[in-house]
């Protein structure tokens, strides 16, 4: 046990928040078994996920580092931890769309597997109580929980940080679907990207197959969800070159 990791903070759905070295600057993430679905309604778990998980985090968050763009990210600590600059999350969940599946094919009544002409970034104000709903950039800012250039911020960053994922995933003959992203505000009150990016939250569909290897396996009971996470860790280390 690392004697510099303090006392829990916060225990989220699939990692838990620790104190670090009494650096109120630095916080250390544990990645958990657990995996949830549709506002933690349903509750699962598969051994190693942590671990998994953690690797390609941390995979991408160095591969977006290369590419310019800032994250929490500071360093692996042990199989299933990781050190992170302290933030204060932005309260909306920012959700890329390249082809429209989930939610959104749903609600408009189109059939999953639609590519689009340009990638749609939608806002979801972060509260479980409400099903994290979604929001407009209007509610977003009659919340006052943030200023209209930060909005413009938001989506520049996602959108980017989406070109670069796709390139990636491309590289791992996997198409990425759509993903969710976080933001907090650091210590210098910069706009840095947060939480994780994992296949707990993108669609990732095989270019050759369209199989699904992502968290959609577990959420329509489709099997094969540890095989799945270990085969994008497993493609991701595989890149031709390395990540860069
Ligand atoms: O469910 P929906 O289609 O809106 O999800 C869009 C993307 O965001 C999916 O990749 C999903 O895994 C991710 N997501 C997430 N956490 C949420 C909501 C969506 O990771 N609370």
């Amino acid at each position: 046990m690392n004697t510099s990791i303090g006392k829990m903070i916060y225990e989220g759905k699939a990692k838990k928040v620790f104190q670090y070295s009494d650096d109120a600057e630095k916080v250390f993430l544990e990645f958990k078994d657990s995996l949830t679905a549709f506002n933690a309604q349903k509750k699962g778990s598969f051994d190693n996920k942590g671990p998994i998980n953690r690797d390609i985090a941390v995979l991408i968050f160095e591969y977006l580092e290369k590419k310019g763009i800032q994250s929490h990210f500071l360093e692996s600590i042990g199989e299933r931890g990781m050190l992170v600059q302290q933030v204060t999350i932005i309260p909306f969940e920012v959700v890329v769309r390249n082809w429209l599946a989930g939610s959104t094919a749903k609600k408009l009544g189109i059939a999953e597997g639609k590519i689009l002409k340009k990638p749609l970034v939608e806002f979801y104000l972060k509260n479980d109580d409400l099903a994290d709903p979604f929001v407009s950039d209007d509610q977003m800012l009659m919340m006052e929980l943030i200023k209209s250039e930060e909005i413009v911020q938001l989506k520049e960053l996602a959108l980017k940080i989406n070109g670069h994922l796709v390139a990636l995933f491309e590289r791992m003959n996997l198409t990425l679907v759509d993903f969710k992203i976080e933001f907090g505000k650091n210590k210098k009150n910069e706009i840095i990207l947060a939480d994780e990016i994992t296949p707990d939250c993108c669609r990732l569909w095989d270019k050759t197959t369209q199989e699904k290897y992502d968290k959609d396996r577990f959420r329509r009971d489709l099997g094969s969800v540890k095989e799945s996470y270990i085969e994008v860790l497993n493609r991701m280390k595989k890149v031709e070159g390395g990540l860069s």
